[in-house]
């Protein structure tokens, strides 16, 4: 039985609802599902709710934005407190950051002569976070360029002519604030290739410093190889290996359930969780918070 640890929903650049993703993950046979929205914990509830209706284990996670050199290294917290006061401000600080940097970037398109409205991009963001990927569709939707990957490789992937870092915090502090807020902090995607990529077993190394729990070295945009020297770079640091598809529903194309986690790393996972919740005096969260 297996688990896919890492989907995305409307509330922040999937597609698909907190609940249809879950019904996604029921239909392609799951044990179980984590939700793991940028920045945001707003979907737990629907998510949890919908598992429960379908009898199926939910995992509650959040992708939290952090960055090294001016480019994004992702993490996967799962099992924070999403009451935790330190994760709730950094993730309201971020939505905030997200907003003005969206800003800047339909400025930067503005100046290589695409028109972007930044109502258009708010609109489609709605309440959630403004990501990338609600620019680039907007991008597609006025004929700017093709599709999302003509929007991601001339203007908006890191390190391009509209990108515009987010102020986030370093990938260290970002494990030690998933940690402190009770959770089991996991690298995310760690071979995607972004230009000039920051991630490296030297940051690995400081990341297991850090609290660190596990790699994410099965997602769908890694290849073979690039699976194997996560997983040997994780087993030599006695780190958990985790898998998810990194759903973002029609904004992406893998399917959920293409890349998942088995059940009993997903235990180990709760219970390094349940290790840091002991570890952190006064953050005991009891019940389930969501
Ligand atoms: P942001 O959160 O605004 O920094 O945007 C990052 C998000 O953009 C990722 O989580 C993906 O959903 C999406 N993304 C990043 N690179 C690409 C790409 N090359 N093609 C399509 N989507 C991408
Ligand atoms: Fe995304
Ligand atoms: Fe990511
Ligand atoms: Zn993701």
């Amino acid at each position: 039985m297996s688990i896919d640890l890492h989907t995305h929903s409307t509330r922040s650049d999937g597609t698909t609802t907190p609940a249809a993703t879950v019904a996604l993950a029921a239909e392609a046979g799951l044990s179980g599902v984590a939700l793991t929205d940028h920045d945001t914990t707003a979907g737990w509830h629907e998510a949890a709710q919908a598992c429960a209706d379908h009898g199926l284990r939910f995992v509650p996670g959040v992708e939290l934005s952090t960055e090294l050199a001016e480019r994004s290294v992702h993490l996967l917290g799962y099992f924070v407190d999403p009451a935790d006061p330190a994760l709730a401000e950094e993730c309201d600080r971020l939505r905030n950051e997200r907003r003005r940097r969206a800003e800047a970037i339909v400025a930067r398109l503005a100046a290589l002569g695409v028109d972007v409205a930044f109502a258009d991009v708010a609109a489609r963001a709605g309440e959630a976070p403004i990501g990338r990927p609600h620019i680039a569709a907007v991008m597609v939707a006025t004929g700017a360029v093709p599709d999302v990957a003509t929007a991601f490789d001339a203007y908006l992937a890191d390190g391009g002519p509209a990108y515009v870092p987010k102020h986030a915090l370093s990938p260290e502090r970002g494990v030690a604030l998933l940690t402190a807020a009770g959770g089991a902090a996991v690298l995310a995607h760690p071979g995607l290739s972004t230009r000039d990529a920051a991630v490296d077993t030297d940051l690995l190394d400081r990341l297991v410093d850090a609290g660190l729990a596990g790699v994410e070295a099965d997602h769908v945009g890694h290849d073979d190889a690039t699976r194997a020297f996560w997983r040997d770079a994780a087993a030599r640091r006695g780190l958990l290996v985790t898998g998810g598809s990194d759903f973002h529903g029609a904004r992406k194309d893998a399917r959920l359930g293409q890349s998942t986690t088995p059940d009993m790393v997903v235990d180990a996972l709760a219970e390094r969780a349940a290790g840091a919740t002991r570890a952190v005096a006064g953050s005991a969260t009891g019940t389930a918070p969501w």
